[in-house]
């Protein structure tokens, strides 16, 4: 998809085994060569995609969004490779970092989700390993970007904006003269991105919503997501994307006998439709809601055995819930 009257951004969709099946990344020219916006995972595949989308040119900088291995997988691959700059965020790198150390005490898992076990989750090895291999850790960050600075290219001003949420460590890149904002996976047409709960931020809904009120500001006129299509009208999605959630707190609220329910309980009934299998996302999300209005005070969390087991406040049998 070139776009003629604006600067010249390319989207390079790779497979992946997993998940969305697919990633957008995004390919930026410059005079000297071109800039990238995510990686794709480290698959034989996908490297010869992109040798092939980049040909002779030169790889000046690759930017990451965040650190999920269908976003930086390659990093250390563009390095070797093309002797391309890799740049993160201070809180991808740190990540990063803390990733290395595991990796070199012999832990393949990502500590940071230790505590759902909390919430009676059982780490599932098989899917830990796919997103945990070793080699794309690997990778040296060149550069650290933050808010406070533009990454200026040749044809291209980009702000990063911290957008916690998907990830503690999620960024959006905006640029402002063309209004282009790539999304990464903070914002998707085609499903709602999982917002990961976190012990990092103990309430990552409520700061995930708030991103919406800064982004909510910009004049966007390409709004370019990491998976599937396009958005057609940025400011739509963001309110339907309310409305789910709007929809979803008050389901789970729905759900929650006197006696009080655990994530689990929760999880079965709202998504009861959804094979058992296919319940670990939900899982997952249910935590995020749980923790949300938990912090809302529309829900009150007790220890009961070895998880925990939530139970309506006063406030949530007096009023109908809004986000
Ligand atoms: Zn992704």
């Amino acid at each position: 998809m070139h776009n003629e009257n604006r600067f010249n951004w390319q989207v390079v969709t790779l497979p992946i085994p997993y998940d969305l099946r697919s990633v957008n990344c995004y390919i930026i020219e410059e005079h000297s060569g071109v800039t990238i916006i995510d990686t794709g995972d480290d698959t034989d595949e996908s490297k010869a995609i992109w040798r092939e989308v980049i040909g002779q040119r030169r790889v000046n900088r690759v930017l990451i969004t965040h650190l999920h291995i269908d976003h930086f997988g390659l990093a250390k691959w563009f390095q070797d490779e093309y002797g391309a700059t890799i740049w993160m965020s201070r809180r991808s790198n740190d990540e990063l970092l803390k990733r290395r150390e595991r990796f070199a005490q012999g832990m393949t898992e990502d500590g940071s989700l230790s505590f759902l076990a909390d919430y009676g989750m059982v780490q599932d090895k098989a899917a830990s390993a796919v997103f945990n291999r070793f080699e794309p850790f690997q990778v040296q960050v060149d550069v650290i970007f933050s808010e406070q600075e533009l990454i200026e290219g040749e044809t291209f001003k980009l702000q990063p904006i911290w957008t916690p949420g998907h990830s503690a460590d999620h960024y959006c890149f905006y640029e402002k003269e063309t209004g282009v904002l790539f999304l990464g996976d903070h914002l998707l047409e085609i499903i709602n991105p999982i917002v990961m709960p976190s012990t990092q931020m103990q309430n990552p809904l409520a700061l995930y919503l708030a991103t919406f009120d800064s982004l909510g500001q910009l004049a966007i006129n390409d709004a370019l997501p990491a998976h599937g299509t396009q958005i057609e009208d940025f400011a739509e999605r963001v309110s339907r994307l309310m409305v789910h959630y709007t929809d979803k707190c008050q389901q789970i609220l729905a759900a929650i006998p006197a006696e009080g329910a655990s994530a689990h309980d929760i999880t079965n009934q709202v998504y009861a439709h959804k094979p058992p299998e296919l319940r670990g996302a939900a899982f997952i999300q249910v935590i995020t809601f749980v923790h949300y209005l938990t912090e809302r005070n529309y829900l009150i969390r007790k220890r009961k055995g070895q998880s925990y087991n939530f139970y309506r406040s006063n406030l949530a049998n007096a009023e109908p819930f809004t986000l």
